[in-house]
């Protein structure tokens, strides 16, 4: 591995599912290593017993999966590396960058009362920081780090800039609890360095701990990652994401039928742009993607953008990919899977289908026609066109299609020919047509139905309507 490899990661809370800010989170980081022959990990942050579950991990590892978000290894489990987390505190202690404190919660509840009557700052300043080891008694303690108490931390970060905090606004945090378990600010540290991570990409509500984190690093005197904090994602309203704006898991947005790869170009819109650019490819967005691009205000989540890139990416799709996926969706949505004549048909369908439709039970419902088996039901709407002077068009149009060619042309001229014959434009065929084609007023067009349906389908499908 070369020195200069880059990596990334991804590290997710199993508290709950794959979030669309975790999602862009992931594809941010994704692109910007594999982008660059880098490597993505991920790491499952389960430090938090209470709160992690399997089932959280394992709607993020679905969610991923989905999105097509490959990570290199192993899955790293937080948790499990506690051992190495408590080492590397006691390596800091050895090295005097941090020190047993044995304060009680009371002793630290009463500086705080103390400070805050004195209007002092309340951040804990412990007496056993400087304490000599002679002194300790033989009690429960904690591993502080010996922060430094003058000067500044800086941030500098690729997306907000250079932040600078006053290390006097830092308290010298916990790393080791009492019990011998590491806090999550020691444990994200080190597991960043020994996964050998370059860059830290995620939101920018991590700013803070950012400048505890690096006071770490520069205890243990590691390389401090490129820091890039992503603004979070608001509504189209400007307000914070909620459920009615989209804060949905990534699995819900599967199941509304987008396509993975519609998903990844807009979550990548999300708060990075190149130039004008809103449809790409991924080929593009990893040679593009860069951290120059991110913006930094909130980027705001919209539908109908979604909708617009999803029906876009659909249209320009392969056949077998569309099909791909259309199975991934059924199952995902518990449909049953496509039967081998439907899985023909909607094949044979596909230039008329991929047009137009935004989302997979769009592009299922204009393939209904090709689809529903005979006899077509005709819903309400469709059934209306289907009177007695339709049906008795339509019986005098199926022996001229018995003989015709079967193709567009011949078709066109056959029905406008007929239409002439009743004073009528064709325009006024076509409900009934549709009706008899699909039982809908609304289809794809009358010729691209016959072409899919062929010449005996049509016709028996004309036949059973105008019975
Ligand atoms: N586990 C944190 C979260 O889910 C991410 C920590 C990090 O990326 O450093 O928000």
């Amino acid at each position: 591995m070369s020195t200069d490899q880059i990596v990334t990661r991804f590290a997710p809370s199993p508290t709950g599912y794959l979030h669309i800010g975790g999602a862009r989170t992931a594809l941010f980081n994704w692109l910007y290593a594999r982008g660059r022959g880098g490597k993505f990990l991920l790491r499952i942050e389960d430090t938090d017993r209470a709160r992690s579950t399997p089932e959280a991990t394992q709607a993020i590892l679905k969610g991923l999966d989905w999105l097509g978000l490959d990570y290199d290894g192993e899955v790293i489990s937080q948790f499990d590396r506690a051992d190495r987390h408590a080492e590397v505190a006691h390596q800091m202690l050895t090295s005097g960058h941090a020190y047993k404190c044995f304060a009680t919660q009371d002793e630290i509840q009463a500086f705080r009362d103390a400070a805050r009557a004195e209007g002092k700052s309340t951040l804990y300043q412990s007496p056993w920081r400087d304490a000599d080891p002679a002194t300790h008694p033989d009690a429960p303690y904690v591993v502080r780090l010996k922060a430094p108490r003058e000067g500044v931390t800086v941030i500098r970060d690729q997306v907000q800039g250079d932040v600078t905090i006053r290390n006097d606004q830092l308290d010298d945090m916990i790393c080791l609890r009492s019990d011998g378990t590491p806090t999550y600010m020691l444990a994200v540290v080190v597991d960043d360095h020994d996964m050998g991570v370059t860059h830290a990409i995620r939101g920018d509500d991590h700013l803070n701990n950012a400048a505890r984190q690096q006071l770490v690093y520069e205890a243990m005197g590691w390389d401090v990652p490129v820091w890039a904090h992503i603004p979070l994602i608001h509504g189209p309203d400007g307000k914070k994401l909620s459920k009615r704006h989209g804060a949905l898991g990534v699995e819900e947005y599967q199941a509304m039928g987008y396509p993975a790869r519609a998903m990844r170009n807009y979550l990548a819109r999300l708060g990075w742009s190149h130039g004008d650019d809103e449809f790409f490819t991924d080929e593009q967005a990893l040679a593009w993607f860069d951290l120059k691009g991110i913006g930094k205000s909130p980027a705001r989540f919209d539908f109908k953008k979604l909708d617009n890139l999803s029906g876009q990416h659909l249209a320009v799709m392969d056949d077998d990919e569309v099909l791909a996926e259309l199975d991934a969706f059924l199952a995902a949505t518990g449909q049953n899977p496509l039967q081998s004549q439907q899985r023909q048909l909607l094949s044979d369908a596909m230039p008329v289908l991929k047009t137009g439709a935004k989302t997979f039970p769009q592009l299922l419902e204009k393939a209904t026609f090709a689809t529903a088996s005979r006899p077509i039901e005709p819903d309400e709407k469709s059934a209306k066109s289907l009177d007695e002077v339709s049906r008795g068009i339509l019986k005098e149009l199926t022996p001229q299609l018995q003989n015709a060619s079967w193709n567009r042309d011949t078709l066109e001229g056959i029905l406008n020919g007929l239409a002439e014959a009743h004073g009528t434009k064709f325009g006024k065929l076509a409900a009934p047509l549709r009706a008899a084609l699909a039982g809908r007023a609304v289809t794809p067009s009358v010729f691209d139905m016959m072409l899919v349906l062929g010449r005996d389908e049509t016709v028996a499908r004309l036949k059973d309507a105008s019975a």
